[in-house]
């Protein structure tokens, strides 16, 4: 349920309201993304649950004609209803969901100070905004590389600064939330815990931005319901990212869903990204598909680039280099221009001469 107080509400009369509501099994967070006196209610988890209609009926006769009460069941707050407008995302200085399309680049796995830097260098210079790489990794096999955890954190730190690029992280743990969000400017919920309910209800308490993976296995309902775990929490730094859904073909590690993108513009107000890299698993294909995600609508591409390609410890077939993205970037512009929005050129540094160096290392 979405609660409004009047604005006549005094403070006494909004703190009756938090503990009537309690009273009944919810608990009332604050949406200060809509203005003072707004709350989501969600119900606690050791309380009986009372139907919605017989709950908003209670809060109507406790005498809360000061407030408000409407369901959020036909239209949650993800609706595209509840903003037209669309949202806009700020991950340190870079807008997503605006007027351009970004550009989120780097490393799947974060392997190495000079890996991380080379790569880093190579991407701002191909015109990348956002730097991503994993320092905690979901594998598939418990034998595989599970990334250098909190040594990783500190180069995503350390290198995102150097580089003037914001950061974006993978947090596996709810745990780990307060430690990646000191290093990281976004944080990414990955494919396998789209639907972690607990790691959902943290992240919508933070501040910080979220990039919510879709499942592999998801539908739009259920990705967009994840999403409203965080908004119903006060959270509405919430950007989607399509990353292929699991398809019978294993040409491509997934089939990557681009009329989703369309689809979740029509359906929610929230961003829409599209990671090629995950959603086909080929280098060779990351280019076509990352034109259509632009064609499509997406207010991002995330792209996985190593340095060295052919050495990178996770994800190898689907890296590209930074040479790779550089020459993709024209094409990504002007069809971004023709669909009417623009990639950002991030601005010229004296750096850049020697920085290009890396594309060709
Ligand atoms: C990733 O982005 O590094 C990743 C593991 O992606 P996904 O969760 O989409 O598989
Ligand atoms: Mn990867």
């Amino acid at each position: 349920m979405l609660i409004r107080m009047q604005p006549q509400a005094t403070a006494h009369e909004t703190h009756a309201m938090r503990q009537h509501l309690h009273r009944l099994g919810f608990q009332a967070m604050a949406l200060e993304y809509l203005g003072p006196g707004h709350f989501a209610a969600v119900p606690l988890a050791e309380l009986a649950e009372l139907p919605e209609a017989e709950t908003a009926a209670q809060l109507r006769a406790g005498g809360h004609a000061i407030a408000t009460v409407e369901s959020l069941e036909a239209a949650g707050l993800a609706s595209r209803s509840r903003r037209p407008e669309g949202t806009r995302v700020r991950v340190g200085g870079v807008e997503i969901g605006g007027e351009e399309t970004v550009i989120v680049a780097g490393p799947c796995s974060v392997e190495s100070r000079e890996q991380l830097l080379a790569t880093a260098l190579g991407v701002r210079a191909a015109g990348a905004h956002l730097l991503r790489g994993g320092a905690y990794k979901p594998r598939t096999s418990t034998y595989s590389f599970q990334g250098l955890g909190r040594q990783g954190l500190a180069l995503l730190a350390e290198v995102g600064a150097a580089v003037g690029l914001p950061v974006v992280t993978e947090v596996l743990a709810t745990e780990d939330v307060e430690l990646v969000a000191e290093h990281a400017q976004m944080l990414q919920v990955g494919a396998r815990n789209m639907q972690n309910f607990p790691l959902l209800k943290k992240l919508g308490g933070l501040r910080h931005p979220v990039l919510l993976k879709r499942s592999p296995s998801a539908t739009l309902e259920e990705w967009l319901g994840a999403a409203e775990y965080l908004l119903a929490r006060g959270n509405d730094q919430v950007v989607l990212c399509e990353r292929g859904i699991r398809g019978f073909d294993r040409y491509t590690r997934n089939t990557l869903d681009l009329a989703a993108v369309a689809a979740v513009h029509e359906l929610s107000h929230l961003p829409v990204m599209v990671d090629p890299s995950h959603g086909t698993g080929r280098r060779s294909l990351i280019a076509a598909t990352a034109r259509a995600a632009v064609a499509v609508g997406a207010d991002g591409v995330c792209l996985e680039v190593h340095v060295r390609p052919e050495e990178s410890v996770s994800d190898r077939e689907q890296a590209i280099s930074p040479l790779d993205l550089a020459e993709l970037m024209p094409s990504l512009r002007a069809i971004a221009t023709a669909c009417g929005r623009g990639v950002r050129r991030p601005p010229v540094r004296e750096a850049e001469i020697s920085d290009a160096a890396y594309c060709t290392m």
